[in-house]
């Protein structure tokens, strides 16, 4: 008989130890019984006869994960706090596949000095940023890197941003690569994901092209990663494992010894900070942008409401940035100043006209739109911060014969709503769009003349020590998708109309700038981990953390910058305290952090989300 220590997939158990009469290879998948039902599980380690029963492991299914995975998988485990059956998970798409095969004729596409030169740089690096600005073609080096890569006989995976995931983007490479590239991400079926797995098996599909969990197919000679609009918050999951999978392919390509490149035309400082970075200003597509600022926030001025007008008359189309949605984002007593506030959640609820309701953004929660304060009982209520909703209906009454859509998620709530909206943009159906960050990522508008970007400073003036990188990044990558065909005028409604003068044209000064900024306080220069602790009984949660602090005491090399309740100090009807560490130590930090875990402890590293 054989003893193995199997982790069962997608549980937070700690190993269990089953038997078999057969010889069972390492990193094979199994089935074996947990209370009662089968389950998978991984074959991690041979052992010694325990000293307790084991059960049997029922059937051998196949061999899938590879040392390479593994590894990766258990350095999950001890960055983010996951256990190994969680990170796991991650690797395994849960579905059967047996085996295929065919071949293809690539199209050669011609690439400028620029481009080329970005192309030498890539193969004389192990890791490359290619900070390019929007219109820089960086696509076309993306492709160029692969096709070489795939002449190499390795295979390829292309990291974007879910949002990015276009119609023409999958397009593009179907047209290059045909049936050796497959499009991965969240929403494509069941049928279609084992398909694409059978032929990753067969080595007929050399290039995955997907989103966030595309990082973790079982391709077993990986040559390239490549991670598109690296900035993307997306990339880091909010709940366990709180990976980040920028992080994880810098990573994955050190121990698969494949390449890295890193692409963004507002590349996180942090990024520029550590990886190798070439340069491609956008000359591609030759365009003149025109800035015009007013001095003023959150509001649909009569300066904007005149640009728009003269937009509309020479008949190009117009894009309005907010990022706030709904109608307005709170409202508030004019007599007590008090707001009115989710019953569930410590934040003020969003007013919706259409549906004539106050809605909680955190937990859903609606409520009919009040009449008068319930405090004080006066009916002045007033509301604060407009949304993309009451932008859309006040511009319709003033421009009744135009089509006015939003592009926020309200309205779009799937990918066919997405492309669907989109495509009515682009075939000029639409006169105006509002929407909020989703109009900032992927997708270019080409008959654009006028962008108008209104509450800017709301991201400004998020708590948070990436908030003027977000704010500008946003800027610019929201002037980035216009006006490339013809001229643009980029309209910045802001109160902080100088920070955004002085970098818009030029963001590789901010990022330098603001490294300087950061020095030694914050990332890259220090590391950040959030822990929090929520539960229905607050004194639980405030208990959870002050055990987790005093046991932080016997450590050193690490700070405590903050704690106490959170920015939001309810959600849900849980009660939420934290605490924010900082270390330039690793290892010291992951160390005192296991060592101080309490059971009600969400350990968030590298966190990006400060409420
Ligand atoms: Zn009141
Ligand atoms: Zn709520």
């Amino acid at each position: 008989m054989n003893y193995y220590n199997i982790v069962i997939i997608g549980s937070i158990l700690e190993p269990l130890s089953y038997q078999s009469t057969n010889n069972i290879n390492l990193f094979s998948v199994v089935d074996v019984e947990l209370r009662g039902k089968l389950v998978q599980g991984i074959v991690i380690e041979q052992i010694d006869k325990p000293k307790y029963i084991c059960l049997d492991i029922q059937n051998i299914t196949k061999e899938y994960f590879t040392p390479v995975m593994i590894e990766c998988a258990n350095f999950i485990k001890n960055y983010y706090f996951s256990s190994l059956g969680e990170a796991i998970a991650l690797f395994y798409p849960h579905v059967d596949m047996p085996l295929v095969e065919t071949n293809h004729q690539y199209i050669a596409i011609n690439l400028s000095d620029a481009q080329q030169k970005v192309i030498n740089f890539v193969l004389k690096n192990r890791q490359s940023l290619i900070f390019g600005d929007t219109g820089s073609g960086k696509t076309e080096i993306y492709i160029k890197l692969i096709k070489q890569n795939i002449k190499n006989g390795k295979s390829a995976i292309m990291l974007l941003p879910e949002i990015s995931l276009t119609p023409q983007m999958s397009k593009r490479l179907k047209i290059v690569f045909g049936d050796e590239v497959a499009i991965w991400h969240s929403k494509i079926t069941k049928k279609k994901k084992k398909e694409i797995l059978q032929k990753i098996a067969s080595k007929q599909i050399k290039l995955i092209a997907g989103a966030r969990s595309a990082l973790f197919l079982p391709f077993n000679n990986l040559g390239l990663i490549i991670v598109d609009e690296e900035h993307d918050d997306s990339y880091k999951a909010s709940s366990k494992p709180r990976i980040n999978a920028k992080d994880i392919a810098i990573y994955y390509a050190k121990i698969l010894d494949a390449k890295l490149v890193l692409g963004s035309a507002t590349p996180l400082c942090s990024t520029y900070h550590k990886i190798p970075t070439i340069r491609l200003k956008g000359t591609y597509f030759n365009s003149q942008k025109e800035y015009i600022y007013e001095n003023s926030n959150n509001n649909l001025s009569p300066f904007i409401i005149e640009q728009i007008s003269l937009t509309l008359q020479q008949r190009q189309q117009i894009i309005i940035f907010v990022p706030t949605r709904a109608n307005f984002k709170s409202i508030s007593c004019l007599e007590c100043a008090e707001s009115i506030k989710c019953p569930y959640c410590s934040v003020s609820m969003s007013l919706h006209k259409g549906d004539s309701i106050l809605k909680c953004h955190y937990c859903n929660f609606t409520t009919p739109i009040p009449l008068y304060c319930e405090k004080c009982k006066c009916e002045n209520l007033t509301s604060q911060r407009i949304g993309t909703a009451e932008v859309a209906e006040q511009l319709q009454v003033i421009f009744h014969k135009n089509n006015i859509k939003r592009f926020d998620s309200d309205e779009i709530k799937n990918t066919k709503e997405l492309r669907s909206r989109l495509n009515e943009f682009d075939n000029k159906k639409i006169d105006i769009l509002v929407g909020t960050q989703m109009i900032s990522k992927g997708h270019d508008y080409h008959n654009v003349g006028l962008s108008v970007i209104i509450g800017i400073d709301n991201i400004l003036h998020i708590p948070d020590y990436r908030s003027n990188e977000k704010a500008l990044s946003t800027l610019v990558q929201v002037a980035g998708r216009t006006g490339r065909a013809n001229r643009g005028k980029i309209l910045i409604q802001s109160n902080n109309i100088n920070f955004f003068k002085s970098y818009i044209d030029d963001y590789e000064s901010f990022i330098k700038d603001e490294l300087i900024f950061r020095d030694n306080l914050y990332p890259p220069f220090s590391k950040l981990c959030r822990v929090l602790f929520a539960h229905n009984n607050a004194n639980k949660a405030q208990e959870q953390m002050n055990q987790f602090l005093l046991n932080l005491q016997q450590f050193n090399n690490i700070e405590i910058i903050g704690y106490g309740e959170s920015a939001i100090n309810k959600i849900a009807n849980k009660y939420r305290y934290n605490i924010l560490l900082r270390s330039h130590q690793v290892k010291a930090l992951l160390n005192a952090i296991n060592q101080s875990k309490t059971s009600l402890a969400q350990i968030d590293m590298d966190p990006i989300n400060f409420n």
